[in-house]
């Protein structure tokens, strides 16, 4: 088994830096046993140029046997000779992503205790493997390494025999990556899709090999077309760890995406008209995210109902908070949630510690459940349930009801809920799911209105009702707002009470 990882070099960034990220001196040939074989690490060529680290794996095939790893899925039954007599030694497995992971442990957590800026950076890499088992071709293999910023990723069938070409090819390939990547992100993508490919594996699965592939696969996996193939093939189909490992993902695509979108936001806030990019000015309601358009629309009625004490209920990390902050109409903002990891972030977020002393006096954030009814909520102008409410067990809404509408009883509520009905519009979206995980249900224009008139009547507020986001002729805005008034004491108007 055997693989190559070559890199090319200026003088200010010699290819030698090599040495540094995989920990290993170019100077010398290094041998590690590892739990399968011994692997050893030598250097072919490292001048300023070019430099080449080399992995060979010696499998010891009879130990494999003998510590009961020596077979694959739908291998032959134990004491024939396919057991001592196979592909081990030499193709480019599962062993050898362990021996990977085990010979350059610290290059894959992207750690240089001696030049620490490098891991960041990414260089010119070139790995080469021989010999790739890879179930599914070299289609597949395409597949896996094409969305993962190679310039070029090239497959070349092997032939079986050299001497007998009539005997076609073997199932293995010659792959050569190519392109400009840091190398702790290309020595975690082998590390995961060198097993899926041979899709044998070749140890136990434990239950901690789905937080090995979420490590791993961390920033390239969650997004990658292919998630749901290499998940199930790296945890060997089993059932439970493949839906666990896909839940995380999928946790972990939705931080992502609500990442990129508070980059946007902070973009937008501090980016001029004149200097916007074309694009943007050319459709400006499409350009902004939903996030950005809710919390503008959050804070466009806030400003009209006049509120300067308001509660963020469900603040989870902060963002309206720290919005509302930069108004200094708002004289007291708090955040409750009942999450403390999110609240943690908020005070990150906030620079809560380092707030001068006339900011801090404007914020509070506290932990506590929206299911029960808090003193510490009462009195307010104001309260805003920004993508909250779908978070609660149906059961438990009436108790938040009470605990906002009855107890809270601010002058102004703000509700925002996903619009079922858009969900056709989300391209990513299958039919049918909802829109989080955490989501226990999501719904139509008619069924939020439903829920809002009786709300509005059974505690004296009146409610309108706006769109958040493009207002769909056919299914309507993808976010909806209902915006409650509590009625005065005594109406004006001839309303009835
Ligand atoms: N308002 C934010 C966050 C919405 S996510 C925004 O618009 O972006 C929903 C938030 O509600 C999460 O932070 C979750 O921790 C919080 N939450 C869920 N159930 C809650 C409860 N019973 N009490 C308080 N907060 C709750």
């Amino acid at each position: 088994m055997f693989l190559t990882i070559s890199t090319t070099g200026i003088p200010e960034r010699p290819a030698t830096d090599l040495g540094f990220l995989l920990h290993k001196h170019p100077g010398k040939a290094q041998a590690f046993s590892t739990s399968h074989g011994t692997a050893h690490v030598f250097y072919p060529e490292a001048t300023a140029e070019r430099c080449t680290a080399a992995l060979l794996l010696e499998v010891d095939p009879v130990a494999l046997v003998r510590r009961g790893q020596g077979k694959g899925r739908g291998a032959a039954p134990d004491a024939t000779l396919a057991q001592y007599v196979n592909d081990r030694p030499y193709a480019a497995s599962s062993l050898l992503a362990v021996a990977l992971s085990g010979v350059f442990r610290t290059a894959l957590k992207g750690q240089c205790a001696a030049r620490p800026e490098l891991p960041g950076q990414s260089r010119p890499l070139r790995i080469e493997i021989p010999a790739l088992p890879a179930r599914g071709g070299a289609d597949l293999v395409r597949r896996l390494f094409g969305p993962l910023g190679w310039d070029s990723v090239e497959t070349e069938p092997v032939v079986l025999d050299e001497r007998f070409p009539e005997w076609g090819d073997s199932r293995y390939v010659r792959l050569v990556l190519e392109g400009e990547l840091k190398l702790d992100d290309a020595l975690r993508q082998l590390y995961v899709l060198l097993p899926v490919l041979d899709d044998a594996k070749h140890y136990w699965i434990a239950p901690d090999e789905v937080d090995k592939l979420l490590r791993a696969g961390d920033g390239w996996l969650a997004a990658h077309p292919e998630h749901g193939l290499i998940t199930a093939r790296y945890l060997a189909r089993r059932k439970r760890l493949t839906q666990d490992a896909m839940e995380r993902l999928e946790l972990a695509r939705l931080a992502q995406v609500d990442g990129s979108e508070a980059e946007e936001l902070d973009n937008a806030v501090g980016e001029t008209p004149g200097e916007s990019p074309g694009e943007i000015s050319d459709a400006p309601e499409r350009s902004v995210p939903l996030v950005v358009r809710r919390r503008e629309a959050i804070l466009a009625a806030l400003r009209e109902a006049g509120a300067q004490r308001v509660l963020d209920l469900g603040c989870g990390e902060g963002q309206l908070v720290q919005a509302l902050l930069k108004d200094p109409a708002y004289t007291e903002i708090v955040g409750v949630d009942v999450s403390v990891r999110a609240l943690t972030t908020a005070a990150r977020r906030l620079r809560l510690e380092r707030m001068g002393e006339r900011q801090s006096s404007r914020v509070r954030l506290f932990q506590g459940s929206l299911a029960y009814t808090d003193k510490r909520l009462a009195g307010y102008d104001a309260a805003v349930l920004s993508e909250v409410i779908e978070h609660l067990d149906l059961p438990r809404l009436p108790a938040l009801e009470y605990a906002v509408f009855a107890a809270a009883r601010p002058r102004t509520v703000l509700v925002t809920t996903p619009n079922v009905e858009y969900n056709v519009r989300w391209e990513s979206l299958p039919a049918g799911h909802v829109r989080h995980r955490d989501h226990r249900f999501e719904w139509t224009r008619e069924e939020f209105r439903a829920w809002a008139d009786k709300v509005a009547g059974r505690h004296g507020y009146t409610v309108a009702y706006e769109p958040v986001g493009d207002d769909d002729p056919e299914v309507g805005p993808p976010t909806q707002m209902a915006v409650f008034t509590v009625r005065t004491e005594s109406p004006k108007e001839g309303e009835a009470a």
